[in-house]
């Protein structure tokens, strides 16, 4: 008889997921893909959209380069996609509940709902802080940007928290961006500042890359404040360690992923749980489905890791160390 695999979010992890099952898996099998977008969010270019006036580009160029249909994407493939937001994930219960009432049960369970911004309990971050994690954020951004252009604002600071990969390329879009402004609105200067906590941005590449990445955004303009934490941050102000030196807006971009709320939230089995463990036990395993197949067969889990995609050894490793993956490993 087919089984009915559930994949929770359409995003990098659960599209590559599904779709390398559709090619994979006979057609007795159903493979049903749900996302609360009716697109696929591509995140490498999201800091364009931040970064591109509305006479360059307009709202639809502007979505086409960062959406992809879900419903186009998975056409003509063995993948039934429902355009929902998950409520629920009822564990016990065996199925997953959609905003709209709808329960859908699973024989497996791929759970790829993405991270959440972690804010890291700094006062006021959260209230006073754009984030660069889906279109409309992006948007957001621009719009934040081009509002104190047009309302004649001369002088505009930008801070960045975190030196990562996309910290890093926003500030340079960011500079490029600003001189088109002063070209089209006339006087109008931004100060970009990246606050990282590492000695050196792009703390994780090699550190020759993130040497040249350093030297070439500060030739662009780029302020880089290194080895420096933000503690507080208020309505116009960022505090870093103790000192208030600084009057700026803050653009987040996420300073590091938690793991998705709902995720968290499915109940593990704990040290003396023993007896609800056994009862869950059977919607566990069919949930848990990565990390029973890295114990079978290691081999395999690149099709079908919920949290992520593109998976080669070394990103297993790294992947499989997370917060997340120790939790999954424990019931197992
Ligand atoms: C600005 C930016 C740039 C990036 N650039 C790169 C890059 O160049 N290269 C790279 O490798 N990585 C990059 N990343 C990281 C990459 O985007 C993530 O690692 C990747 O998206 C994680 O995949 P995922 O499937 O776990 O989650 P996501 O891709 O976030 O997918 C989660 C999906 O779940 C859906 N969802 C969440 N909650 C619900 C709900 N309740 N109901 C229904 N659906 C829900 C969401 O709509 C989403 O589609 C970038 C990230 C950002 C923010």
């Amino acid at each position: 008889m087919g089984k009915k695999i559930v994949i929770l979010g359409a995003g990098f992890g659960g599209l590559h997921t599904a779709l390398t099952l559709g090619k994979k898996i006979g057609k007795e099998n159903e493979i049903i893909l749900i996302d609360k977008n009716p697109y696929h969010t591509y995140t490498p270019t999201l800091y364009e959209v931040a970064t591109t006036s509305k006479e360059t580009a307009s709202l639809i160029d502007l979505k086409s380069i960062v959406t992809i249909p879900i419903h186009k994407t998975v056409n003509g493939r063995n993948i039934n996609f429902i355009n929902a937001e998950i409520k629920e994930l009822d564990l016990l219960g065996g199925d997953v509940h959609l905003a709209d009432g709808q329960k859908i049960a699973w024989d497996y369970l791929v759970l790829a709902l993405g991270a959440e911004t972690n804010y890291f309990d700094i006062p006021g971050l959260k209230e006073n802080s754009f984030d660069l994690k889906s279109f409309t954020e992006a948007l957001q951004i621009r719009d934040k940007i081009l509002d104190l252009v047009l309302d004649g604002k001369v002088q505009i600071k930008i801070v960045i928290g975190g030196g990562g990969p996309t910290g890093v390329e926003l500030a340079g879009e960011l500079e490029e961006w600003f001189g088109q402004l002063k070209d089209d609105y006339g006087k109008c200067y931004a100060t970009i500042t990246i606050v990282d906590s590492n000695p050196i941005i792009l703390n994780n590449l090699d550190k020759r890359v993130a040497i040249l990445a350093q030297k070439r955004l500060k030739k662009l303009g780029v302020e880089i404040i290194n080895n420096e934490i933000i503690t507080k941050v208020s309505n116009e102000e960022i505090y870093r360690r103790t000192k208030s030196d600084m009057r700026s807006r803050l653009f987040n971009r996420r300073c590091k992923l938690d793991d998705y709320k709902m995720i968290s939230k499915v109940p593990i089995c704990e040290e003396g749980e023993e007896e609800f463990y056994k009862q869950a036990k059977e919607n566990y395993d069919r949930a848990m489905l990565c990390p029973k197949i890295l114990k079978q067969n290691p081999n395999q889990i690149s099709e079908m890791c919920p949290c992520g995609g593109s998976f080669c050894k070394s990103t297993r490793q790294r992947h499989c160390n997370t917060k997340m993956h120790k939790k999954y490993f424990r019931i197992i």
